[in-house]
This record gives C-alpha cells, structure tokens and sequence, in this order.
C-alpha cells in the first residue's frame, strides 16, 4: 500500500503507478479527498517498498500482509470507504446499514407464468428483490438444470421473464452466473450478479462477474472458512467493484450430517463478517436449513445477530415446485416472516444502538 502526500503531484502518482506496473502488479488508484492511496494487486513481494518510500510525494509505502486489505475495515480509510458500513444502493433499494432487505423468489424460474405470480405475491408479503435460478447447479446430472440448460434461446426467454416480473412489479431482480460463458448473457437482464456457493473458489469468473461493474451477491462456500470468503471477495474488490453483498446460506453438517438439516447455518459469521468489513452481509436460511418450517426461526435469529438482509425461497405452492420444494415458503409465511424481522430490526437497532 502506498499513500501519497496530500501535496503529491499528479506526476508523482503517475511514477508510482508505472513502478507498480513494472514490476508486474496492477495498480488500484483511489483518489480521497486529501490524499491518494495506490493499492498494488498482485504478488507484492515484487515490489521494492522501501524504495517506493523515498519518491517524490510518496508518504508511506508498506506491504500489507492480508489476503484481503479492499475490503478490510482496517484499512478501509485507506482505500476511500470513510463510512463505517457500506450500502449498496439497487435501483430504489438500499441494502446494508439499514431496514433488513429481502431477497424472495423461486429457486428456478420455470415458467412466465409462475414468475409473475410469485413477483406479485412476495411483493405483496413486503419483499424487496426478486430471485429466480436460471442456471441451476446440481448435484446430479440427471436433475432439472434450470431453462438455462436448454440452450442460450430458453436462457435469454427465461431472464426476460424474470426482468419482466421484476419490472411489473418494480423490484430489483438477482439470478446466478453460473460460469464464465453466461456472464454477458446475464449481465444483461438483472441488476444483481448472483455467484452461487459452487462457485465461491473461481477467481476467473469472479473477477469477469466484478468487471460487469454491477453489484454482486457473492454466497460461501459450504465447506468455507469465513476468511476464504473475504479472501475470495477481495477478487472482486481488485476489479473495482465494491458493490458487494456476501452471504452465508449454510456449511456442511457434522456427523451424520443430514439428518435434521441440509447444512449448518453459521450464524457467527454474521457479527465476524461485520467486524472484518464494511461490506453488508444477508443470510439464505432456505439453502441453510432445506426445511420449510425452520425458515421462520432462523430467518429472526439472521436478523437477530446483525444481517442486513435474507434470501427466502418462496412459493404459492412449493410441492409444484421442480427444484428445493420443502425448504420453500408460501408468500404468507414469507409475509409473517418479514414482519418479525423488522420488529426484530428495531428492538436490535434500540439494545444494540451504535454497536449495531
Ligand atoms: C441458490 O441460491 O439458488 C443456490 C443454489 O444456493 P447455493 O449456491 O447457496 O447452494
Ligand atoms: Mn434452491
């Protein structure tokens, strides 16, 4: 990390940055108010710090031993994020640092006619943004892949119905990007890239999801430590893009593991994702739990320890549903839930105050 004098010169910046990229690395420019600070990305023991230190208009050069310093609280005064939270503003909605935002929908969009109808109702329950699959990752070949899997025409209908939905109802909508090929294809229909819990480990289509310059909904892995999450998240935040919204949906079971549920929501995650960056956090107790009626609770108790939003499957009729029908609400479960947490929001806003 290298900051500039307040009086540095744009040529001074200029030498800095060519010795960055010299050597290799890229260059993060971000311009304060006061100051400049120049991120390397990239393998910074290339770098000669010490003699990045005796430049003209250099203040301070270290190397920051982290795997991930963008999106660090610690260093965010460094690099432009005065704030103590971030919040990514989607079209009318702000998520982070405020009311909870909720994120409802199938988990694949199946038909126009199911995602127009689930669009109505989850709006109708006070959801915010609206989810539907169009890729679907699974976990066995033989199960329904999404409309995406049939072929970029279905892909391109199935968005635009999703977009359709979203719009006729004025939410926001999110779908997951699958791998790198669909990147373009989907930048182009949602205002939300969603990387599933998959693909938490793929830097490349990270970083080609990050340079779409739209947020990003980045989920954990579920056999990922909290730090791979950040660590993962920093390949995003390298592109540029700081619109990024992580969630925990659930880690692998211990023991004989499915038993009572699909995975083990880490709600601990929450407070210690908000303690090691400003980057708001929501929480999936649908994929999490993989049952109905444990999404009331968990739901609360995400809110309860702090998460700035959920991701509730939902559906007027979850047995019709080709895809994760038992951990599906109905919109008047989901409207119920939204209820209590909101309740649940204030009461932690007034205890919590502005530790929250
Ligand atoms: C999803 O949200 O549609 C999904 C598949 O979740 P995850 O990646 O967390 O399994
Ligand atoms: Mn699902």
């Amino acid at each position: 990390m290298i900051v500039m004098k307040t009086d540095a010169t744009e040529e001074d910046i200029q030498r800095v940055v060519s010795i960055v990229e010299e050597s290799g690395l890229r260059a993060s420019v971000i311009r304060g108010e006061y100051q400049t600070v120049i991120g390397p990305v990239g393998d910074e023991r290339r770098l000669d710090f010490d003699r990045l230190a005796t430049l003209s208009g250099v203040k301070e050069a270290a190397r920051v031993e982290a795997p991930y310093k963008l999106i660090s609280r610690e260093y965010a005064r460094f690099f432009g994020e005065p704030g103590a939270h971030r919040t990514v503003i989607i079209g009318d909605v702000r998520l982070g640092n405020g009311e909870p935002v909720i994120i409802a929908g199938p988990c694949a969009v199946e038909s126009r006619h199911q995602i127009m109808r689930i669009a109505e109702e989850v709006k109708q329950a006070g959801a915010h943004i609206l989810r539907g699959g169009v890729f679907k990752p699974r976990s066995s070949v033989h199960a329904f892949q999404g409309m995406g899997a049939r072929g970029t025409a279905n892909a391109e209908e199935a968005l635009t119905w999703l977009k359709e939905a979203g719009t006729a109802f004025d939410m926001p909508v999110v779908t997951e990007v699958r791998g790198e090929s669909m990147v373009d294809l989907v930048a182009r229909h949602v205002d939300i890239m969603h990387i599933g819990a998959r693909n938490m480990y793929d830097q490349d289509l990270l970083a080609d999801v990050a340079r779409k310059g739209k947020p990003v909904l980045l989920k954990r892995h579920f056999g990922a430590s909290i730090e791979e999450l950040l660590a993962f998240s920093e390949y995003v935040a390298a592109e540029g893009n700081k619109d990024l919204i992580l969630c925990e949906r659930g880690i692998v079971p211990v023991g004989k593991g499915k038993n009572y549920t699909r995975y083990t929501l880490d709600l601990s995650a929450v407070p210690v994702i908000h303690s090691e960056t400003y980057l708001p956090v929501i929480v999936d107790p649908s994929h999490g739990t993989g049952r109905r009626e444990l999404v009331f609770d968990m739901s609360c108790a995400s809110i309860a320890a702090g998460a700035d939003g959920l991701m509730i499957e939902t559906h007027y009729d979850p047995a019709e549903a080709l895809v994760d029908g038992p951990q599906m609400v109905t919109p008047d479960e989901l409207k119920e839930i939204i209820e209590a947490c909101s309740t649940l929001y204030t009461l932690r806003k007034k205890t919590r105050g502005a530790a929250a």
